[in-house]
């Protein structure tokens, strides 16, 4: 392919993967192990760096624009990738425009407060790109597959019945809604990495000192209730995946194919926001122009 086709290809590619209406969404159409058409990381790698390139070019519109943020939502399974895919996609970004936040298991003092509280504290500012490695998705995750986690949370048996993760999506659908009317631009990524590649990445972090730091144990006991978190996965972006807050469903299980189809996507989506340096007015002209001849005194 040539440049131009490979950009269209690469494009077509990403509103493949794109769910912005969940109703008809199933798992079981998407492949971990697809390449999407590319034949090697080799072949990917050339779009891969101008797609870094374009978002490090536009984060710095969006930062002097100041006027709308971008949020981006990683959830995933261990192992499939959301550190590296983070670490490399955002690459060129100015670290000045960009914030990220790892969610782990809630502490007390969260605990203590409603299940959006601590994410909200952690929202980017207009102007900059905040990113979520796991978020309060997490509360239909984990927690819809180990529903005792609930008891931590200390819900009045009114509000933990059977509906209650029906009523998390709502919850989560209209402050998704809130935070698209108040300037935010939200993009969710679920990194589809298959059962059987998440145990090959498990072996190589026992096997290579230089990455055993990663393993837990904890990780391989989660791989046990596969099946549930894959249909959690599934209902929850069947629940709320929407045009203003669309999931991407990235295969994963090569990751050079998870980073371009990521960056492309944020690429896009930067780009449909029409963002421009603020424009100067007439007086702030005069000021430059007599700045101009201090310097050159
Ligand atoms: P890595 O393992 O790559 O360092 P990680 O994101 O897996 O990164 P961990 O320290 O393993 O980090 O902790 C994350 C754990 O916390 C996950 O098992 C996740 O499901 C859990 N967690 C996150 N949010 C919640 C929540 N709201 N309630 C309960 N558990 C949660
Ligand atoms: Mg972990």
């Amino acid at each position: 392919m040539g440049q131009a086709a490979d950009r269209r290809h690469l494009a077509h590619l990403v509103e493949r993967h794109r769910v912005d209406n969940g109703r008809s969404f199933r798992l079981s159409r998407v492949d971990p192990g697809d390449t999407g058409g590319f034949a090697s990381k080799e072949e990917a790698a050339p779009l891969l760096a101008r797609g870094v390139e374009r978002l490090e070019e536009m984060q710095e519109r969006l930062y002097a624009q100041n006027s709308q943020a971008l949020l981006l939502i990683f959830q995933a399974m261990d192992a499939a990738g959301k550190d590296s895919t983070i670490k490399h996609v955002m690459s060129g970004v100015n670290p000045q425009g960009c914030q990220v936040y790892s969610f782990k298991v809630p502490s007390a003092e969260e605990l203590d407060h409603d299940f959006l509280w601590r994410t909200t504290r952690c929202l980017p500012e207009r102007g900059r790109i905040g990113i979520f490695n796991r978020s309060y998705y997490e509360e239909t995750l984990i927690v819809r597959v180990h529903p005792e986690l609930l008891d931590r949370e200390r819900l009045s048996p009114r509000n933990r019945g059977v509906k209650i993760w029906r009523q998390r999506f709502e919850d989560i659908n209209a402050f998704e809604r809130y935070l698209q009317r108040n300037g935010t631009v939200i993009l969710k990524f679920f990194l589809y990495v298959s059962k059987r590649e998440q145990r090959r990445r498990f072996l190589e972090r026992l096997d290579e000192r230089d990455k055993t730091w990663k393993f837990s144990a904890d990780d391989v006991r989660e791989r046990q209730h596969w099946s549930q978190y894959m249909r959690a996965y599934e209902d929850m972006i069947r629940h709320t995946a929407a045009p203003h807050a669309p999931w991407y469903v990235v295969p994963a299980d090569h990751k050079w194919i998870t980073r371009l189809i990521v960056a492309e996507a944020i690429v896009q989506t930067l780009d449909g926001m029409k963002l421009v340096f603020p424009a100067v007015d007439s007086r702030a002209r005069a000021q430059l122009k007599s700045a101009r001849k201090l310097l050159e005194r």
